[in-house]
């Protein structure tokens, strides 16, 4: 039977929830042989791979960049998991949502004593008009919130979804 597989997505996030993943420390060693860790930012792939069994994702969903990543994302996985407080509800980034994408633009490059002025057009994706969490924009199977979710947290959800359990109930069995 092959392992299943597991995939970490960072969207608009601080990187806080990826460093709670790695704060699972030498328990990282005991999930990578129960799972094989085929796409992250802390592993050398570029693309994401056609088929995942389990996905992670960091971050709200800003700009268009982050809205193709995740439903590309969504497309290829099995459980999607929302991974902290800006995945789960927009938390931080969603903060400019009263303001306005134009008047946020303005206040970073504009009013500040920033640096580049006019707001940059060709490095930096559009901003969507507002700040999404993850399941406002495809379906979530599983909300891991907290900002970030505890090393803990992280270990215990993963065991379960690996193991084919989530605390409702049971999902489905991997690499059956
Ligand atoms: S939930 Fe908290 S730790 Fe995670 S990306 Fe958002 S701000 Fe950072």
């Amino acid at each position: 039977m092959s392992k299943p597989t597991l995939a970490t997505v960072w969207l608009d996030g601080c990187s806080g929830c990826h460093m709670s993943f790695l704060d699972m420390d030498e328990r990282l060693l005991a999930l990578a042989e129960q799972a094989e860790l085929v796409y992250s930012p802390l592993v050398d792939r570029k693309d994401f791979p056609e088929s995942v069994d389990i996905t992670l994702v960091e971050g709200a969903v800003s700009n268009v960049e982050d809205l193709a990543k995740i439903k590309k994302v969504r497309a290829h996985t099995r459980v999607l998991v929302s991974l902290g407080d800006c995945a789960v509800t927009s938390n931080i980034p969603g903060m400019r949502n009263p303001f306005g994408v134009q008047a946020v633009l303005e206040r970073a490059y504009v009013d500040t004593v920033a640096v580049v002025n006019p707001p940059p057009s060709l490095v930096i994706p559009p901003l969507l008009d507002r700040v999404r969490p993850v399941h406002e924009v495809v379906p979530v199977d599983v909300y891991l919130p907290g900002c970030p979710p505890s090393a803990d947290v992280i270990f215990k959800a993963l065991e379960d979804l690996i193991a084919g359990r989530t605390p409702g109930g049971n999902v489905q069995q991997f690499g059956a």
